[in-house]
């Protein structure tokens, strides 16, 4: 049979597959069997193409299956040693992969063709150097994204003064030179590539460099989609149509979530890009709750308001993971439902370091779905709400994002538990979340505090409550 007709068949089964995963994963109930359904296709793909250079007599088996072995290997090991609460990081180089590949993809072609070993027409050439443009942003961004990520890195660090004017004029010398390269076709000269490759290069540096703090989740889907964009730049250099499907589909979803995360900060995108958030302006919000001191409460007094109460809305954040506390809240869930107590969770788009992070945790921790109640359907419910459990969240629930214009996540949507009749905290200190910013929640009225690790805290919750 024609491997070039079996290669189609494997090209098929793997963009069916990579459509009918992501249709899976949106939900948590089918996430996992999504996530299989993509890998078995992708695997399909990586088979097919293995095998089509058969006909052609000129292969590079023993590179390609070293590469594979290689790549299968880290692969592996990065995925079973990461942690949850480390995934944005294992995106990000992911993403710089994807972008490091396509820049090498771009550049041996373009060697290729400016060195007489093989023709190119000018769409050909556009594409190549697109795949350098859009793939070298999404290596370098995604590189430098980790190391924030890290913390290996300041979010201010590396900033010039006027840095998104050096930005738009590097944009501008960068877009110009590719137009240039375009139009020379042939003349322009590998040189003349390899600077435009550097420069864009610099340009993922520079490109992330203003953005920081809570922004970071925006900037890591952006990043994201452009991977995917690049990919798809190198499937159409070799006219590969899986690698087209998928880079389109990751390109797509990237550029969907990054508007939703936007949309659920209330922030336009070019105000996320030009950056500085979560950096200088802390300190103004710190001033403007200075002087006042947090209410705490004790774990019996807080153990007897939630037993005896009629409602309790649990607001899972970052903490939540860090402390791996998912299953001693299930089972405070569990004792409280017991005792006629209707427990939801609120579960804020962008809580914890991943989106969907809360789902998974509590997902892991079989609380069942419909329990868990999106932005809206949350903020309308704690209207009527007698009182909030926060575990380990901080920036989601902080009211100067409504209230203190001053403040650096002002307009960002939050979960407004203040409605509610009364407010537990617990987190381990008076220290900021990931915006590096203070909560005026935290010296409410209705709030009380309860310091501590969020699983330790909630095993002696469970103890006081059996004790009830
Ligand atoms: P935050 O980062 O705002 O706050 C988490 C809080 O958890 C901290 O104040 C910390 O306080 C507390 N905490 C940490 N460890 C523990 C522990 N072991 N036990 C109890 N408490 C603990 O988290 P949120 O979930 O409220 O908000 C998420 C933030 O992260 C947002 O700013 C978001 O933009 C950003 N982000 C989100 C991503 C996403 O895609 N979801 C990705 C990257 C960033 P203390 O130290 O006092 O205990």
């Amino acid at each position: 049979m024609d491997i070039k007709f079996l290669t189609d068949i494997g090209f098929l089964i793997g963009s069916v597959g990579f459509v009918w995963g992501l249709k899976l994963l949106s939900s948590p109930d089918s996430a996992r069997r999504g996530n299989t359904i993509a890998s078995i296709g992708m695997g399909a793909a990586i088979i097919s193409i293995i095998f089509a250079p058969l006909n052609q007599g000129d292969n590079n088996y023993p590179w390609v299956i070293a590469g594979l072995a290689i790549g299968a290997i880290i692969g592996y090991l990065m995925a079973m040693r990461v942690k949850m609460t480390a995934m944005p990081q294992m995106v990000s180089i992911f993403n710089g992969l994807g972008g490091a590949c396509a820049v090498l993809i771009g550049m041996v072609e373009l060697r290729h063709f400016y060195t007489g070993a093989s023709a190119m027409s000018g769409g050909q050439i556009a594409i190549s150097l697109s795949a350098l443009f859009i793939g070298g942003i999404a290596f370098t961004g995604s590189i430098l994204a980790w190391f924030k990520l890290e913390d290996w890195l300041r979010d201010n660090a590396l900033i010039l003064p006027k840095h998104s004017i050096f930005n738009m004029a590097l944009l501008v010398v960068i877009l110009a030179m590719g137009i240039y390269i375009y139009v020379q076709n042939i003349d322009a000269g590998i040189g003349l590539a390899a600077i435009f490759m550097v420069l864009a290069l610099v340009y993922g540096v520079s490109f992330v460099v203003p953005i920081g703090g809570a922004d970071m989740p925006v900037v890591i889907s952006l990043l994201n989609s452009f991977s995917g964009l690049s990919a798809a730049s190198a499937g159409l250099i070799y006219g590969n149509n899986f690698m087209l499907v998928g880079g389109i589909l990751v390109g797509a979803s990237g550029t969907i979530l990054t508007v939703l995360m936007c949309n659920a900060m209330n922030r336009s995108l070019l105000n996320v890009l030009i950056g500085g958030f979560g950096g200088g302006a802390a300190g103004a919000s710190k001033g403007a709750v200075g002087g006042q001191v947090a209410k705490e409460v004790t774990l019996n007094d807080a153990a007897i308001q939630l037993y005896y109460s009629g409602s309790v809305m649990i607001v899972p954040g970052y903490g939540l993971a860090v402390a791996q506390a998912q299953k001693v809240c299930k089972e405070i869930d569990d004792l409280l439902e017991s005792n006629g107590v209707d427990v939801k969770y609120a579960i804020h788009p962008v809580a914890g370091r991943m989106p969907g992070h809360m789902n998974v945790l509590l997902a892991e921790a079989d609380v069942p779905y419909p329990k868990l109640l999106d932005l809206e359907d949350a903020n309308a419910a704690l209207k009527n709400t007698d009182m909030v459990v926060i575990v380990g969240a901080n920036d989601v629930v902080n009211p100067a994002a409504l209230d203190d214009p001053g403040s650096p996540i002002y307009g960002m949507p939050v979960l407004q538990v203040w409605d509610a009749k009364n407010v537990i905290v617990l987190k381990r200190s008076m220290n900021p979340g990931y915006a590096g910013i203070q909560n005026p929640l935290f010296f409410h009225e209705k709030t009380r505090m309860l310091f501590g690790d969020a699983k330790d805290t909630l095993s002696k919750l469970v103890t006081e409550i059996k004790n009830l």
